[in-house]
């Protein structure tokens, strides 16, 4: 059970939460969309909302045919974005709990992140689909071995690019870069969850980056209902059964509450 609801949750912003929390009772199969304003609230910047990330850094430097050309510049800048993007000892906050709770109570199947963070796992979500590759690792673009990103770190520290201890080729870093393909396993399971579910939850994304973008379109598309908190207007929005614009840690919460325990 989570805290008790606030005065702005009640009344009408009540209602429109526990008929938010039937939609994803409602359905047989509900995903939840995920971008980077869910981890906001853990003190990870977004992209591009207020005091995103671009405001810091330059987007073209992280290309992948900026790694391709100059791998040891790349990683010399990747050094110090990564640090903004997963800081140590950084930790899953209500909204990624929240949609733990909803799974372990059946209310959700699956949570597709296009963060690179792991706090939905940290929080205890077993079923996450990372769109966007992972920031834990680093693969060597030679034989595919894959290192802790952390190890690739400090190799990078010492001498830029890092090298694979195996066969010497670079490292890349395991989150996907600007220009290069999606996964494409997880793709397409991402895919077939909107194309199956009966629920759409996005949260904490501008939906701005495809085709991740589009899977809650599609969903809706497949006649699902659609329900979306983000602290901006979205694309998706008017095809929305409910929008909520208050930040994600304080309204999911309340809509897995809500939701409660499934019925046998
Ligand atoms: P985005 O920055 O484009 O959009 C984030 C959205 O979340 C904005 O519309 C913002 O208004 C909203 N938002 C911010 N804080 C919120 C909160 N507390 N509650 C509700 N809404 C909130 O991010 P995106 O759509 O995920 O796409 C950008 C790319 O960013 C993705 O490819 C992702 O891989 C990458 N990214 C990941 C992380 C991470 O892993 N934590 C961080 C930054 C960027």
């Amino acid at each position: 059970m989570h805290g008790a609801v606030p005065v702005g949750m009640a009344g009408e912003r009540g209602e429109a939460i526990r008929e938010a929390a039937r939609v994803l009772v409602a359905a047989d199969t509900a995903i939840a969309v995920t971008g980077a304003g869910v981890s906001t609230e853990s003190g990870i910047p977004d992209f591009r909302g207020e005091d995103g990330i671009w405001e810091q850094y330059d987007q073209a430097d992280f290309t992948v045919q900026r790694f391709h050309s100059d791998p040891g510049g790349f990683w010399t800048d990747w050094l110090g974005l990564r640090a903004d993007l997963i800081p140590p000892s950084v930790e899953p906050n209500d909204a990624h709990r929240a949609l733990a709770d909803l799974e372990r109570a059946g209310h959700l199947d699956a949570v597709i992140t296009q963060n690179v963070d792991g706090l939905h796992q940290a929080a205890g979500s077993e079923r996450v689909i990372e769109l966007h590759g992972s920031g834990d690792r680093a693969v060597c673009r030679g034989c595919g071995e894959s290192v802790p990103a952390a190890v690739a770190a400090e190799l990078a520290r010492e001498s830029s690019p890092p090298r694979c201890e195996d066969c010497g080729d670079v490292l890349k870093p395991g989150a996907v870069l600007f220009g290069e393909r999606l996964p494409p396993v997880a793709l397409a399971e991402a895919r077939g969850f909107a194309r199956d579910c009966g629920a759409c939850l996005v949260v904490g994304s501008s939906l701005t980056v495809h085709p991740a973008a589009s899977l809650p379109r599609q969903a809706v598309g497949a006649g699902a209902d659609l329900v979306v908190v983000n602290a901006d207007r979205t694309p998706v929005d008017d095809d929305a059964a409910h929008t909520f614009r208050d930040p994600a840690g304080q309204v999911l919460p309340h809509l897995a509450d809500a939701a409660g325990e499934r019925e046998p």
